[in-house]
């Protein structure tokens, strides 16, 4: 078959590699892959591939070829693939939360073999089955960047009538748009560039500020507090991840507001703990999501609250321009490989 393989001196190139074989998982034929910021990771060295020759991809969904005997899934289902292989027995698999296993088995496109490939091998009961009204891209999106909106927001518990900042308007940041709205929340998106404010605001923010080029932080606290009437957010979804937008969303929120992390940099966020302390500023994080979170996206997306925005569709062949344009900065929403 083919696949995108991650090559020493960090090029992606498509190549032909051995067909899997299902040893007691499941094969699924790839319909759509999409291509994350994690891939340029890789690439730039930052994320070091488990082999050489490593094929890419954690966001992908297919039909289904072949899954051992007793599985929920059958040849000819569509699905979208769960990417964490949790060992399934630990505290956090049991407990639905598999992206903290003690001992995962390792997670597709990270440590196994990824979504880039004309064939992908997984574990049955990482299959989750795609309704026929969500697409197999939409499908391939949701576990990625669909899925950990909804495991933040759910970490979070974003309830109806909170107000909520989502600081960065990327592939998760327009997820994390469209989770809190769907919980039933006032959402006040920001943004770098008036597109990508009118994107959030189409994905259901009622406000939007736009920070153009990420400068002018600083004063983001005040324009928060003048949309709440001085009381500050409930939640500040944070995308961004510099020491400068932490400190914003620390100082944008209400008493008892959270801060929800998932965005990072190289920077480290650097606050007395008496500005959390005296209004009881609680600071959560979220790491990719559970099956179940990838549940619930679908659910959405099937219910017409939850849609995935499309860049460029490439075939595999074309996956270098995807990524290209990706580093670029040229790509609103995802790029996604089609079959
Ligand atoms: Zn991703
Ligand atoms: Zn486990």
């Amino acid at each position: 078959m083919k696949a995108a393989v991650l090559v020493e001196g960090g090029q992606v190139r498509v190549e032909d590699v051995a067909d899997p074989v299902a040893d007691g998982w499941a094969l699924v034929q790839a319909k759509a892959a999409g291509v994350c910021g994690t891939e340029l990771h890789f690439m730039e060295g930052m994320i070091p591939p488990p082999s050489d020759r490593f094929i890419l991809g954690h966001e992908s969904a297919g039909v289904v070829l072949e899954t051992p005997a007793g599985s929920a899934v059958a040849p000819g289902d569509r699905v979208a693939v769960y990417n964490m292989v949790g060992c399934g027995s630990c505290r956090p698999c049991l407990s639905q939360r598999e992206s903290l296993c003690v001992e995962p088995v390792g997670q597709l496109g990270f440590s196994l073999p990824g979504g880039f490939a004309d064939v992908v091998r997984v574990p049955a009961r990482n299959l989750v089955p795609l309704p026929e009204d969500v697409s197999f891209e939409a499908g391939a999106l949701l576990a990625c960047s669909g899925m950990s909106a909804v495991h933040a927001s759910r970490l979070a518990g974003i309830a109806l009538g909170d107000t909520v900042v989502v600081d960065g308007v990327g592939g998760v940041g327009l997820m994390a748009v469209q989770v809190a709205f769907a919980a039933g929340a006032r959402v006040i998106a920001v943004a770098d560039t008036e597109e990508r404010a009118r994107l959030a605001a189409g994905a259901g923010a009622a406000e939007t500020i736009v920070l153009p080029g990420g400068e002018g932080y600083d004063g983001l606290p005040d324009r928060v507090r003048e949309l709440t009437g001085g009381a500050g957010a409930d939640h500040y979804v944070e995308l961004v991840g510099t020491g400068q937008t932490l400190l914003a969303g620390i100082r944008s929120l209400g008493r008892g507001g959270k801060l929800v992390i998932i965005g990072y940099t190289g920077d480290h966020l650097d606050v007395h703990p008496i500005e959390l302390i005296l209004s009881e500023i609680q600071v959560i994080t979220s790491v990719a999501a559970s099956r179940r979170d990838l549940e619930t996206a679908i659910q959405l997306a099937a219910a017409g609250r939850l849609s995935a925005t499309v860049d460029t569709r490439y075939p595999l062949a074309e996956i270098g321009t995807a990524l290209e344009r990706l580093k670029a900065r040229q790509v609103r929403g995802r790029n996604v490989i089609v079959w």
